[in-house]
């Protein structure tokens, strides 16, 4: 007996020694050497912030997809546009794409190398009249006041848009002309889908031949606490994109009366229908783009969680526990099932033929629109209930972009000197939600997502909510970053293949 306690106390040891030393090993990578020094390109932050306050006064609502839109704010905003940026305009080739989308081409010298594609949207999500009460300046009013510039779209996302054109203003004033072509596209439709807006620009684009060696939409941040675990500030940018699809469920059933009601009723069928997909999760898995952020994460981490991550060979089922523990940490492992609308029924003494549901589910790379439909008819399992696409489209995730490629280092290197000194993280993750850059992921594995502005306290709740603002400094950080990236990308080298 004590030889088999003496023998578990080794085996103890040793696993602990292995996992201290598997831990020691994860730290932060060396500061990097300021590469390359990219020259500082002059930038004008008044100009720049009165630019974007007079953008925020259009009020470039997107309401519903395929909805009315207010086409005057949008070609308001496009000769507004023009008017500010007068280099721009003479040296880019602009073309309206479905009449309210923009497309901007800055040819490069060099033809034979792969161009780049910055991606932002023109369009705001409306102000919801019950809140109008707490804006403290009016969502389209663009104040300039206490240091920020105020207004809806002041983050999310017309700051990447006048920003970028900023930055080629700019950089055309000191003589600049990129070697790789670069365009910059901008939908009009971002917040309702980018159907008639973004598809159309990358459909064009793709037509003509276009192989990016770099795509940047928004979609990541620059923040503290942004991931739990990671409470310094840190830059998260997002590598791949959850897929979407929202299927409706119908149950048919016997109508009738309901003082006599049949076994079998829509409402009973369609109820266990919702239990059963709601009891059967999709299967949680940690790798991919999830597993590459906690890697990422892990030497920012206290002691305790990076003994975790970095034994991931023995605590990846305690690692997974923990994640499902939060919604975030669920939905970055699994495809989301989320039950979102229900009908059924005209009068409560009638039993409704017909009740139907509507199942919204966000895809983890790895699945498909197809293979989550034919899991949900599995899992349903009941032949009087159809499952069927809710409005025809789906989106399938994205491919993965890679975190070892030229254009990742450069981007990492343009984050970085967004906070110089600091060294922040710059940590790659899958987004939950959607942009524009999706209509790419069929064709490119080089699309990166992030928002070039340094968020500060409750920023976040701000993008979509009530008084979104960006500070004048920010948004000449964010200048700054787009021209850093242009220029950087004549140094982006394209392995030879
Ligand atoms: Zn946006």
């Amino acid at each position: 007996m004590k030889r088999v306690l003496a023998v578990f106390a080794v085996v103890v040891v040793a696993v602990l020694g292995v996992m201290v030393v598997r831990t020691m090993r994860v730290a932060p990578p060396p500061p990097a050497t300021t590469a390359a020094a990219v020259p500082a390109t002059p930038i004008d932050t008044a100009a720049a912030a009165e630019h974007l306050a007079g953008a925020l006064r259009f009020a470039t609502v997107s309401l519903a997809s395929g909805g009315p839109i207010d086409t005057a704010a949008f070609l308001g905003l496009h000769a507004y546009l023009q008017q500010s940026y007068p280099r721009v305009h003479a040296t880019l080739k602009r073309e309206l794409v479905n009449g309210l989308s923009l497309l901007y081409t800055w040819v490069g010298t060099d033809s034979t190398l792969p161009p780049a594609v910055i991606m932002g949207h023109l369009d705001v999500v409306p102000v919801p009249a019950p809140n109008l009460a707490e804006w403290t300046h009016a969502p389209f009013s663009g104040d300039i006041a206490e240091g920020f510039i105020w207004g809806r779209g002041a983050l999310d996302d017309k700051s990447t848009v006048l920003a970028s054109l900023e930055a080629v203003e700019a950089l055309i004033g000191t003589g600049f002309q990129p070697s790789r072509t670069v365009y910059l596209t901008f939908g009009h439709d971002e917040e309702v889908g980018g159907r008639y807006g973004a598809r159309l620009i990358v459909q064009e684009l793709v037509g003509r031949g276009v192989q990016p060696a770099m795509v940047l939409d928004e979609g990541g941040f620059m923040g503290a606490g942004l991931l739990p675990g990671l409470s310094q500030r840190a830059a998260i940018v997002g590598v791949a994109e959850k897929g979407y699809v929202s299927l409706r469920l119908t149950a048919a059933a016997d109508g009738g009366h309901s003082s006599m009601p049949t076994e079998r009723t829509a409402v009973g069928a369609l109820s266990r229908a919702v239990a059963r997909l709601e009891a059967t999760p999709f299967p949680y898995s940690l790798d991919g783009p999830t597993l590459s952020m906690i890697e990422a994460m892990a030497p920012y981490m206290p002691f305790g969680q990076r003994l975790m991550v970095a034994n991931l060979w023995l605590t990846r089922p305690i690692v997974m526990q923990g994640l499902r523990a939060n919604p975030l940490g669920a939905a970055i492992m699994h495809t989301t099932t989320a039950p979102t609308m229900l009908t059924a029924g005209i009068k409560d003494n009638v039993l409704p033929p017909e009740a139907q549901a509507v199942v919204n589910f966000r895809i983890r790379p790895g699945e498909t629109v197809q293979s989550v439909r034919e899991r949900v008819t599995q899992v349903v399992n009941d032949p009087g209930v159809t499952v069927a696409l809710l409005d025809s489209v789906g989106v399938d995730p994205s491919p993965v972009s890679g975190t070892s490629t030229p254009a990742w280092a450069l981007l990492g290197r343009t984050i970085r000197a967004m906070a110089p000194g600091e060294q922040p993280p710059v940590i790659p993750y899958l987004v939950m939600g959607g942009t524009d850059a999706k209509f790419w992921g069929p064709h490119s594995d080089k699309v990166y997502r992030f928002l070039p502005i340094p968020l500060g306290d409750g920023d976040r709740g701000r993008v979509h909510g009530v008084n979104e603002r960006v500070a004048i400094a920010d948004l000449a950080t964010s200048v700054d970053f787009f021209a850093r990236l242009l220029r950087g990308l004549d140094t982006l080298q394209e392995p030879t293949t």
